[in-house]
C-alpha cells in the first residue's frame, strides 16, 4: 500500500514537468495565465488536474461539465472527469 502511494506521487510530480507551451485545451490560455474569463491569476482562478492526466482552468471544465453535452466527460479524451488536484497559482 505505501509503495502504492509512493509511485502515484512521483507520477503525479512529473506530470508537472510538462513542457511550459502547455495550454488549455478549453480557452487555450496557457496553464500559468488565467482563463479567458479572469485577469488575475491565484485562487481566484486555479487549475484543476483530472484522473486522465489532462488540466484546466477552473472555470473552464466548470462551464464544460454543466453543459448537458460534456456528459460528464474530459472534453479532450472523453474519459469521465475525475478531478484528482487542484492547483492555485500565486
Ligand atoms: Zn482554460
Ligand atoms: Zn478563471
Ligand atoms: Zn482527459
Amino acid at each position: 500500500m505505501k509503495v502504492n502511494i509512493k509511485s502515484w506521487t512521483a507520477v503525479a510530480a512529473w506530470r508537472w514537468d510538462m513542457p511550459e507551451d502547455d495550454v488549455c485545451g478549453i480557452c487555450r490560455s496557457p496553464y500559468d495565465s488565467t482563463c479567458s474569463k479572469c485577469k488575475y491569476p491565484g485562487d481566484e482562478c486555479p487549475l484543476l488536474w483530472g484522473e486522465c492526466n489532462h488540466c484546466f482552468h477552473a472555470h473552464c471544465i466548470f462551464v464544460w461539465i454543466r453543459a448537458e453535452t460534456s456528459h460528464g466527460r474530459c472534453p479532450m479524451c472523453r474519459q469521465e472527469w475525475k478531478i484528482v488536484a487542484k492547483v492555485s497559482q500565486d
